[in-house]
């Protein structure tokens, strides 16, 4: 890639073991990070030496064992702007931004919970999620955007003199409030929640919704990127804006609470398609 063309905005979909991909073009090839010394993105000053120095899988193990997904599939990364299909492993999908302790600690933690919501997804149809599945739900939904911002939104490209391309504002306060467990500094942040009725085993869409800033005049859309995500038969819409607003889900799309039941769900298929979120900054 040299200089992107076309805006995050465009979706990217990505389709595992498909016999007929559905692939829609995006604009934005992953890039690696800045090289050099590197503070986790979670807990950032807490660090203090322990430096980034842990890859964070877009899907992990534990993750994929619930949902019955083979990470050596290979996945097709595309770029409709130069016509480039990539193939690569899904479990090469990684970005080292952060560091061992919170890998292997409340992220590791946070992986293996999702087993609960794969139980509560394919069980009895009027069984409510349930706090502590909700929490669980709604916090790895949030991380994987969050890695997802690096990964796609060329976050880690934040503040570089020489990039020319597109990015998103690295979502640091954010990630900080999850790492401590700050609900209240999330409370903004929307997880909606539908079901996939595509084949897909896991795909992923990352970019920018519609922004009005206050007065109703358009807003900067770096400020609030979206990315839906979609594991097995569930599919996750998540906005992170970077300050207070007013998150409109196209219908179907449920928020992510205790009460939520399988049988709220979407029965017929959402386009992935992140033009249908829209934020409205207050
Ligand atoms: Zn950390």
């Amino acid at each position: 890639m040299s200089a992107v063309k076309a805006r995050l905005g465009n979706v990217r979909l990505v389709r595992l073991s498909a016999s007929r991909p559905e692939l829609v073009p995006s604009g934005v090839h992953h890039r690696s990070m800045a090289n050099g010394r590197v503070r986790c993105l979670f807990c950032y000053e807490d660090s203090g030496d322990n430096l980034v120095a842990s890859s964070e899988h877009l899907l992990s193990r534990p993750v994929a064992a619930a949902f019955g997904i083979d990470r050596r599939s290979s996945v097709a990364r595309v770029d409709g702007d130069v016509e480039e299909i990539r193939w690569m492993q899904l479990n090469g999908i990684k970005r080292r931004c952060v560091c061992t302790r919170c890998n292997n600690g409340w992220m590791n933690r946070l992986e293996h919970s999702m087993a609960g919501i794969a139980t509560w997804i394919s069980g009895p149809i009027g069984e409510p999620i349930g706090a502590a599945r909700a929490l669980d739900l709604r916090n790895w939904a949030l991380k994987t955007h969050m890695l997802l911002c690096f990964i796609e939104g060329n976050a880690g490209r934040f503040g570089e003199d020489t990039f020319t391309g597109e990015y998103v504002v690295p979502p640091v306060t954010p990630a900080k409030a999850l790492y401590k467990g700050d609900h209240n500094a999330l409370a903004h942040c929307v997880v909606g929640v539908t079901r996939s009725t595509s084949r897909t085993d896991f795909a992923w869409s990352f970019g920018t919704p519609s922004v009005t800033a206050p007065g109703g005049v358009k807003g900067h859309p770096r400020f609030a990127p979206v990315s839906i995500v979609t594991v097995g038969s569930l599919q996750l819409w998540v906005v992170v804006p970077l300050l207070p607003a007013r998150v409109t889900m196209p219908a179907g799309v449920q928020v992510c609470r205790a009460g939520l039941r399988p049988d709220e769900l979407a029965r017929t298929g959402h386009p992935m398609n992140l033009g249908l979120v829209r934020v409205d900054f207050e």
